[in-house]
């Protein structure tokens, strides 16, 4: 039977003069952070509270973890992640019209995600760059560069950024109003230069993660979408103004 494609809000660029990105991105711990050293507080630039923490932090978190429930650690902090991405969309959807008096619906989705992600960056989560041109057939691909747990864990051998596979897919879920999965379909942690997050329906992501264990690559992973060896079950996009 075939799905209903439920047509989501045209994307459009906005209409409105823009500032300059320079001007409204702020990279710089001094200019991104106000701290507080009466409360003895962080606050970001959009008023979150935020914690300043080293290596060891993170590998206190995944080996606790790990020590509580076993295999489960990865699953666990997806789902951190993920409930992180659905929350943080809805925060973004605030500081994001109060800014450019634009939503999520309304903004050039290119524009939308870039002013998503660069907080992200300036708290030291790094950089990244998203692949939109799979969105009619459903998917989303994403890379990362200098992900804080793989650069702090090195190499392991296997995928370590769970956490950011859940922010991602959470943060898109809320972007598309579909419940979206992701997994990491390549590691700093495994030997790449970077991470690569693939993101789109729970059934794609199940058997991706199942060509991955049988020892699939990246690229035969996307051959096999080509090939709609896995027919595309949702369409993540309808604007008529979308350019790559
Ligand atoms: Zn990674």
């Amino acid at each position: 039977m075939t799905e209903v494609i439920t047509q989501m809000p045209v994307f459009k660029t906005p209409p409105i003069p823009m500032p300059s990105v320079w001007k409204v991105c702020h990279y710089n711990h001094h200019t991104f952070f106000q701290f507080d050293m009466k409360k003895g507080e962080i606050q970001d630039y959009h008023h979150q509270r935020n914690i300043l923490v080293g290596e060891d932090f993170i590998v206190a978190l995944l080996k606790g973890l790990e020590h509580e429930v076993g295999e489960s650690a990865g699953w666990l902090l997806y789902t951190i992640g993920y409930n992180w991405g659905k929350a943080d969309a809805i925060e973004f959807d605030k500081w994001f019209y109060e800014f450019y008096h634009l939503t999520l619906q309304t903004a050039n989705l290119h524009f939308a995600l870039e002013t998503w992600w660069w907080p992200l960056t300036a708290q030291g989560w790094g950089t990244w760059k998203v692949d939109l041109t799979s969105l009619k057939e459903g998917f989303i691909f994403v890379d990362l560069f200098d992900s804080a747990v793989a650069k702090t864990l090195g190499y392991v051998g296997k995928p370590v950024c769970h956490l950011y596979a859940g922010l991602i897919a959470g943060f898109f879920s809320a972007v598309f109003d579909k419940n979206l999965s992701g997994t990491e379909v390549q590691c700093y942690a495994m030997g790449n230069d970077f991470c690569r997050f693939l993101v789109g329906s729970e059934k794609r992501i199940r058997a991706t993660e199942f060509w991955l264990s049988s020892g699939a690559t990246v690229a035969d992973i996307e051959a096999r979408f080509a090939s709609q060896e896995i027919a595309a079950d949702l369409e993540l996009l309808v604007s008529g103004d979308y350019n790559e």
